[in-house]
């Protein structure tokens, strides 16, 4: 089944024909849930009970969202209910015939405390039998719970969790407990919930009944499709259901509006958006091709998205979005100094960095010596710059459906540096790849992980690369190609160079659209008599060697072939623009190999379906001293990928003296 469509939803338990929503339908519906395993089967479910919710009580579908993801407020509130065993003892001595002792033990056979409370018996006999719970009920003594703080607040917790307890029939108390120490095994994580909400209130409140009689199974699923994405996509902008809730039940606005009607907003945090590995900086530049881009120096620190309001309120959260304003009293106090006259509101993403006397960036160790709550700025001994890179809000408007160029000017305009304290990103636009090498190189220099590239405008539609649908804006929550990122811990030189023949090329693009870049590289395998891809180079190349390439092989050379070679070992994948006859030997140098389900060097010989491979492969010197005969063959390939395994590959600092 696509979904729980049946033309309608099932009707209401006995046990509630009128009135609020009884918890107990939110316990039966858990204890379901909780035997089952599939997505599916929990997801429909909880529409299920979702949308009896909408339909007869649309104000407990807060509450019971609450209390299905274990939480009673929005996650980066960090709300806790403040309910440890001592008060789940008191309570449950005092409701039942079970002795402290034997609860810790029952606690220390089963594990969990919805299952120790339900094996207590219950003792306690009330001359009148309490009333039943209540979603909104639960929901808000909950909330009293929470608001409790300090010590002589034991026995009043203890009190309300007791009389909670008293009241439960059924399911009710093993899932009420559950829920008081905030792990409710119900197995719906944050996107099941979401799906089953959208799919709730589509079916419930978007599509009116008599139309969705009339849908058909494919219209159906295309609605439930974009039901899904909008939720999801305005939950990772707001992630808050006291927000999103009431305009989803709103008649005028619903699924159908609500991306327009909930923008993000300083105060509530945006699900960051992160970036893709890339194995090399050849990757890179393959996947972003004929793009506007840039590269970002990495830096090694703590992201934190600063937000300020109108009135000036500044709250920091973390990339997990916990709320870490009182970790940063010296960010908070920095504020007035960073922003233009102009600049009022604002979510700013950066990554704070520790720092030395100097000013040079310090290594990640150093900044998490710092404490981690209530922080006074007098006491603060690691010293911290915040690398601005990306800016979502300002001044009263969302800049995430803008594009990075947008933002990151937007970004320049509306803050200023202070030295040591507060930066833009390093940064370099360049679509040289040498350059971007270099920038690398430069950036680990300075102490950081590696670089960040990032598209600058979306492509426009007629672009070759939209097949990839790579968008410049900013996306919450999700891991893009948009943003890719080459890490250190991938960089390395290998020792050794290899002697490699140009069997092929692409035609270059942008500058070099008239040469020849990058170049297939192959070794030669004596035994078979082929050449077998190894790499593709579009380092190391001076313009002067670009032009003198070209007439090598050009058209009147002989050397430029019609296809290649039966001699050419190759995969489909690699198919270049034009093919060489091998004529010449390249010393290259690389970062290291690695396995490679592309190329077909030493093909079987490490992996039964893989070849090897060489990362960031760079041209030093044409050997003229060399036949293609005397190339680098498979098995000194294997040969050195066997010994880098058992060294480990070369550090990085070598690369940068080299
Ligand atoms: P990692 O563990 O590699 O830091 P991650 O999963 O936290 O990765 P990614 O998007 O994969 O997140 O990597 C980007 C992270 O790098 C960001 O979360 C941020 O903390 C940090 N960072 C440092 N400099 C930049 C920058 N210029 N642009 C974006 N992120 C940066």
């Amino acid at each position: 089944p696509v979904l729980p469509i049946n033309e309608c939803v099932e009707t209401r338990p006995p046990y509630w024909q009128s009135g609020p929503t009884p918890y107990r339908l939110l316990a039966e519906r858990f204890a379901a849930v909780s035997e089952v395993t599939g997505r599916q089967v929990i997801t429909e479910k909880l529409t299920h009970m979702l949308r009896l919710i909408i339909r007869h009580a649309p104000q407990d579908l807060l509450p019971a969202l609450y209390l299905s993801s274990n939480n009673i407020a929005p996650a980066y509130e960090g709300i806790e209910l403040g309910i440890g065993p001592q008060i789940l003892v008191k309570a449950i001595t005092s409701i039942s015939d079970m002795s402290s002792k034997t609860i810790k033990a029952t606690w220390d056979v089963k594990g969990d405390w919805g299952d120790v409370v339900v094996a207590a018996r219950m003792s306690t006999q009330m001359l009148v039998q309490p009333k039943p719970l209540t979603v909104a009920g639960v929901f808000s003594t909950l909330q009293k719970i929470a608001a409790m703080k300090g010590q002589g607040t034991v026995n009043q917790k203890a009190d309300l969790v007791k009389k909670m307890m008293i009241a439960c029939q059924g399911e009710e108390l093993r899932f009420l407990t559950r829920t008081l120490v905030s792990h409710l095994r119900i197995g719906a994580v944050r996107t099941t919930i979401l799906i089953a909400l959208s799919h709730a209130v589509l079916l419930e409140h978007d599509i009116p009944a008599d139309v969705l009689k009339s849908l058909s199974k494919d219209q159906l699923k295309a609605r439930v499709k974009t039901a899904e994405q909008t939720l999801k996509e305005c939950y990772a902008q707001v992630p808050n259901y006291d927000i999103i809730v009431p305009l989803l039940l709103n008649p005028d606005i619903g699924l159908a509006r609500i991306i327009a009607e909930c923008k993000c907003m300083p105060g509530v945090p945006i699900r960051p958006m992160l970036g893709k590995i890339t194995r090399d900086l050849t990757e890179v530049f393959e996947n972003l091709e004929g793009m506007n881009f840039c590269a970002d120096y990495k830096y090694d620190g703590q992201r934190a998205q600063i937000h300020r309001s109108d009135s000036g309120e500044i709250t920091i959260f973390s990339r997990h979005l916990e709320t870490m304003t009182d970790k940063y009293p010296d960010i908070i106090t920095l504020i007035p100094s960073i922003i233009t006259p102009s600049t009022t509101s604002f979510i700013l993403d950066a990554e704070v960095v520790a720092i030395d006397e100097a000013g040079a960036v310090a290594s990640f160790q150093t900044l998490s010596n710092r404490a981690r709550k209530n922080v006074a700025e007098g006491e603060v001994k690691v010293k911290v710059c915040v690398y601005a890179f990306d800016l979502m809000f300002l001044n009263g408007v969302s800049l995430i459906t803008e594009s990075f160029r947008t933002r990151r000017d937007a970004m320049r305009k509306a803050f200023v540096p202070v030295e040591k304290r507060f930066a833009f990103v390093e940064q370099l636009e360049s679509k040289e790849p040498d350059e971007i090498q270099a920038f690398l190189t430069q950036s680990l220099q300075n102490g950081c992980e590696g670089i960040m590239v990032k598209i600058l405008d979306t492509p426009s539609t007629t672009s070759t690369s939209t097949r990839r649908s790579l968008l410049a804006t900013y996306e919450p929550d999700k891991r893009t190609e948009s943003w890719l990122k080459v890490k250190k811990d991938y960089l390395s030189t290998l020792a050794d160079s290899f002697d490699l023949v140009p069997i092929g090329a692409w035609y270059g693009t942008g500058r070099k659209a008239t040469w020849y870049s990058p170049i297939l590289l192959a070794c030669w395998n004596p035994e078979t008599e082929c050449f077998e891809s190894f790499c593709k180079c579009m380092s190391g190349f001076s313009d002067a060697f670009y032009k003198s390439m070209k007439d090598r092989y050009s058209p009147e050379s002989g050397k430029l072939l019609p296809g290649p070679k039966s001699y050419f070992t190759i995969s489909d994948s690699q198919r270049p623009d034009v093919w060489f006859l091998p004529s010449e030997v390249w010393e290259i140098r690389g970062a290291d190999l690695t396995v490679s389900p592309v190329h077909q060097a030493a093909m079987g010989k490490v992996d039964e379906a893989k070849g090897i491979s060489l990362r960031f492969p760079r041209f030093i010197k044409v050997r003229d001293d060399r036949s293609v005969e005397d190339a680098t063959t498979p098995d000194e390939i294997v040969h050195m990928f066997t010994r880098q395994r058992v060294r480990g590959p070369e550090p990085v600092k070598e690369a940068a003296e080299e």
